[in-house]
């Protein structure tokens, strides 16, 4: 097991909104996380790396065990190592090249040395599709290529897992499929991944497990047909019926 999640429980003044949420994660693993907006997706998968802090929980993240709630910060800081967040609104730094934006993590974030990081960094926008892109600015390219350098500066730190925020939803609908086919590619090639998004046809693809999130619990759990095609609970179906 890479990461065993136990019990994450957090508030917003004073409203639960995680309670009890338990995952599990294997080497490989694509899990998706769906649900209609508010339920706590993305708080769960900031809880993950500590971009918020659970009120309750433990995480077992391959030798590290950690209370959640009373991370020491030399354990955020192996945690952080260890996972790549790749954001919604993309997160580049608006005044840095793409690759500029790919090499920081590792020049500044792990003391990689600088032409290894250089190489690192082309090599990772290389397999993004933006070899001809490296001297860009973020204003100069579209909203599918600044999240394809999103995509690059978390493939670069080879982290054991990347944790994806509802990647596509800031994105005209026909710049989606480069970013989606992207994340697919990576998940052939068996990058453990957790994905918040409302993708279904790339949850239907992709994903080893499917997570449906309501009210902060998880509602249901399984394989994508066991929730595409045989959805147990109401509240599941009517989400589905709703989206798809
Ligand atoms: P989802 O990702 O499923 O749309 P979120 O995790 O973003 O849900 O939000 C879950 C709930 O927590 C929502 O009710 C949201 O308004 C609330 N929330 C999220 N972040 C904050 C915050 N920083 N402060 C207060 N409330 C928040």
């Amino acid at each position: 097991m890479l990461m065993q999640i136990k019990n994450v429980r957090k508030q917003f003044n004073g409203v639960d909104v995680l309670k009890n949420v338990n995952v599990d994660v294997q080497k490989g693993d694509v899990i998706v996380i769906l649900g209609p907006s508010g339920s706590g997706k993305t708080t769960f998968l900031r809880c993950l790396n500590f971009l918020e802090q659970a009120d309750e929980g433990t995480m077992q993240f391959d030798t590290l065990h950690l209370d959640l709630s009373h991370t020491s910060s030399s354990d955020i800081a192996k945690v952080r190592k260890k996972t790549a967040f790749v954001f919604q609104n993309y997160n580049l730094f608006a005044n840095k090249t793409a690759l500029e934006n790919v090499t920081l993590g590792l020049t500044a974030g792990r003391h990689v040395g600088k032409s290894e990081a250089l190489a690192i960094g082309r090599q990772a926008l290389d397999k993004v599709g933006l070899s001809d892109r490296y001297d860009y600015y973020p204003a100069q390219l579209s909203g599918g290529q600044q999240q394809r350098v999103g995509i690059a500066r978390a493939i670069a730190v080879k982290p054991d897992v990347i944790l994806f925020d509802e990647p596509t939803s800031a994105l005209d609908p026909e710049l989606i499929g480069e970013v989606l086919r992207v994340m697919k590619k990576l998940a052939e090639e068996g990058t453990t991944m957790i994905v918040v998004t409302h993708e279904m046809k790339f949850a239907q693809d992709v994903a080893t497990h499917v997570i449906f999130m309501d009210g902060g619990v998880i509602v249901e759990e399984g394989a994508a047909e066991d929730i595409f095609v045989h959805p147990k609970h109401d509240r599941t179906k009517m989400f589905l019926k709703r989206i798809l």
